[in-house]
């Protein structure tokens, strides 16, 4: 189901859990910033998440209230997570679904790095 990306943050939140250890998860690198752990339903042979440490929504509650730190702290864990994962060089693709037509479905903000292999159209058709 798609989260309503408006809802105040929720702590309990799967990706809360994640961070906080409570839940397990393939961890593959962490910061001051942010944590990025493997999907447990992997779309591509790369696929990995992204988050921020900070209790934020979806990418429109992250743009508007992160200081400008947390963000430069996040964006750069993300192409620091895609570098260690040997991306650059083939290429990947980040997605943050964002609310209802995102699909968006666990209310913590999330950055997908996809890659590994061709991805294909940028929109399913
Ligand atoms: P969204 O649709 O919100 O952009 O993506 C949520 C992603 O989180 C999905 O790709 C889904 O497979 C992944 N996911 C959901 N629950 C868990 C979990 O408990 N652990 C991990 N590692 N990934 C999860």
């Amino acid at each position: 189901m798609p989260i309503d990306p408006t809802r105040p943050y929720d702590d309990q939140n799967i990706f809360a859990k994640i961070l906080r250890g409570e839940i397990p998860s393939a961890r593959v690198y962490e910061d001051e910033w942010a944590i990025a752990f493997e999907d447990i339903h992997p779309q591509a042979a790369v696929h990995t998440l992204v988050i921020p440490r900070g209790a934020y929504v979806s990418w429109d509650d992250f743009s508007a209230r992160a200081s400008a730190e947390e963000i430069a702290g996040f964006v750069r864990a993300v192409g620091a997570v895609a570098r260690a994962k040997g991306l650059v060089e083939t290429g990947y693709r980040l997605l943050a679904n964002t609310g209802r037509h995102g699909g968006q479905e666990v209310p913590h903000l999330h950055v997908h790095i996809l890659g590994g292999q061709p991805l294909g159209a940028m929109i399913a058709r």
